[in-house]
């Protein structure tokens, strides 16, 4: 088929607007008249460095992002800063707790599992919890403040459900869980996320990965660290950006002097990184290039983020309502049972009835042109993904498609 044949549901990488890819397909072939391909400029001539600064500054606009918080792109996707966040933050904790080795007890770190991400996350912190040598102190002690396991990811914790502890390092949540569909809901004032419970001075990180610029990002300021993987609403896989506030730009061999602490790798460094203007070693070019179009298109065609919003709300408003009617005649059965933590990027369902039915389900899409529909390996079922480049009207036709199967 060709491309406007299909309607892509991928949960990530996917779909990116057709007229950034055509710009990019040009780019890389001869990227502003100069006879070479984007990826095969150096990423220190003019036209990377203006490149990767533009997508600084219309990323800065986008989300509007305050002065003093810094914008870092690296690589080692979502994954590679679930192990970064935690060193430096590890480091940043260390210099303002500067005990002797004898007196450090290992900091405590507060993570909130909804879902598989954030248990992720939370498995490679445990990895510190071990002691480097016998009769030492272990490196850190992370903890769940919160979890959601035993009811299988289908609601968020109520506020009563928090346990966040004043002596924590840090508290980590996702945002959106891109396997299970559920997403801390917000209105245009207020988020759900219970940052009213938070001690003071304990600070907060955020995975974005899977809701990173499909809405404004609320209570931005809350945070230290904000990051996402880009292959879902920004770019191509391979880059990975972050949002860091500036005093935690921290020399992390500073705190390795004092002991007790995880050594930082240097790619993993914010401060290097930030210090290099994201270039200390070869940075990802051509996902940072087509990132780079992706925000020039948003800034240029959807009236900012709110345009974005709107049109993502209205997206996950009629899928979520069209299954809902289906629920009601048992077809189908939604997997977040809370209607307000219901995920506007990820839609996560399962096809009642016989084990056939899901398999009939899917055919019928593909022959319809709906592709990647297929739910994650680990949870199964249906996971429609409509991230900002899935289109309204390609969620009215998927919707006439489950009315269709349904009836
Ligand atoms: N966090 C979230 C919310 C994700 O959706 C993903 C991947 O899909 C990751 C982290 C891991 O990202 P990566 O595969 O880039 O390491």
């Amino acid at each position: 088929p060709t491309r406007d044949q299909v309607h892509n549901f991928a949960a990530g990488p996917s779909p990116l607007p057709s007229n950034v890819l055509e710009e990019a397909a040009q780019g890389l072939l001869n990227y502003q008249d100069t006879g070479m391909g984007i990826c095969e400029l150096s990423h220190r001539g003019k036209e990377f460095k203006a490149v990767i600064e533009g997508a600084e500054a219309d990323l800065r606009k986008l989300l509007s992002i305050p002065d003093n918080y810094s914008i870092l792109f690296t690589q080692g996707g979502g994954t590679g800063q679930f192990s970064a966040v935690v060193l430096n933050l590890l480091a940043a904790h260390r210099l303002k707790n500067p005990v002797k080795a004898e007196e450090f007890k290992p900091p405590i770190l507060d993570y909130v599992l909804t879902g598989s991400w954030s248990s992720k996350a939370y498995a490679e912190a445990q990895r510190l919890s071990l002691p480097p040598f016998p009769n030492c102190p272990a490196f850190a002690e992370p903890r769940i403040a919160a979890s959601m396991k035993s009811e299988k990811w289908t609601r968020l914790p109520k506020k009563s459900e928090y346990n966040f502890n004043k002596e924590a390092a840090f508290i980590y949540y996702c945002e959106n869980e891109t396997i299970n569909g559920i997403e801390f809901p917000h209105n245009s004032i207020s988020s759900s996320f219970p940052f009213e419970n938070v001690p003071e001075g304990v600070e907060i990180i955020a995975d974005y990965s899977s809701s990173f610029i499909s809405r404004p990002i609320l209570n931005l300021e809350k945070h230290a660290i904000i990051y996402a993987g880009a292959q879902k609403n920004l770019g191509p896989s391979g880059v990975t950006v972050l949002i860091i506030r500036n005093d935690l730009l921290i020399d992390t061999t500073e705190a390795s002097k004092l002991g007790c602490i995880p050594h930082t790798p240097i790619t993993y460094e914010y401060k290097i990184l930030s210090d290099n203007k994201s270039l200390y070693n070869t940075p990802p070019t051509f996902p940072i290039y087509v990132s780079a179009l992706v925000l020039k298109h948003l800034l240029n065609n959807k009236g900012g983020l709110k345009g974005i919003e709107n049109i993502n709300k209205q997206k996950a408003e009629l899928l979520y309502s069209t299954l809902e009617s289906a629920e009601k005649k048992n077809k189908v059965k939604l997997v977040v049972r809370d209607e307000n933590a219901r995920s506007w990027m990820n839609v996560t369902f399962t096809i009642e009835g016989s084990p056939e039915e899901e398999k009939k389900f899917l055919d019928g899409a593909e022959k319809r042109g709906f592709k990647q529909l297929k739910g994650h390996r680990s949870v199964g079922g249906i996971r429609a993904s409509i991230y900002n480049a899935v289109t309204l009207e390609s969620v009215k036709l998927l919707c006439d498609y489950i009315n269709e199967f349904c009836a």
